[in-house]
């Protein structure tokens, strides 16, 4: 019979304000627009089938020059996967500090980085993590390393 345990789970402190301000909706809004100004779905598109392609070619080549067959075809799927997966997180976390720089060009900064620490707190995700860690596992740079990004720039635009 399984066990259950019940912990309890560290709610949010926000004080009186809970939730995102209206400037602050408005810099997570103007961070995904960003997304769309800098084309960021259609060159994913395109990245992921030039990578697709040239597995395939590479594939074959070595399938032709080394006589592979059958087990070997499971192995390139699950090299394609893996390349692919790390490859996708990385152009992810990249187009994310992209966007988030886009929307800091457009002066919303500051309430973007409010916004991350009320969202990051919100859904408890931990602020930093392991860099290698973080190459394979996540999509999204971490709080840390995103506000430093903004910080940055907003450093640099003053
Ligand atoms: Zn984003």
């Amino acid at each position: 019979m399984p066990r259950v345990f019940i912990a309890t789970i560290p709610t949010p402190n926000w004080g009186e304000e809970k939730g995102l301000s209206e400037e602050e909706i408005e810099a997570v809004v103007a961070h995904e627009l960003s997304h769309w100004k800098l084309k960021h779905s259609a060159k994913s598109v395109v990245i992921v089938g030039v990578v697709i392609c040239f597995r395939s070619y590479l594939f074959d080549y070595l399938n032709q020059t080394l006589g592979l067959d059958g087990v070997s075809i499971i192995v390139d799927v699950l090299q394609t996967a893996i390349i692919l997966g790390y490859l996708g997180k990385f152009l992810s976390r990249t187009k994310e500090f992209q966007a988030d720089a886009y929307a800091t060009k457009l002066g919303y900064g500051k309430p973007l980085k409010s916004a991350l620490i009320k969202l990051g707190t919100n859904s408890l995700v931990f602020p930093k993590s392991d860099a290698l860690f973080s190459a394979w596992n996540h999509s999204h740079p971490t709080i840390v390393e995103r506000l430093a990004a903004i910080d940055l720039l907003m450093r640099k635009s003053d």
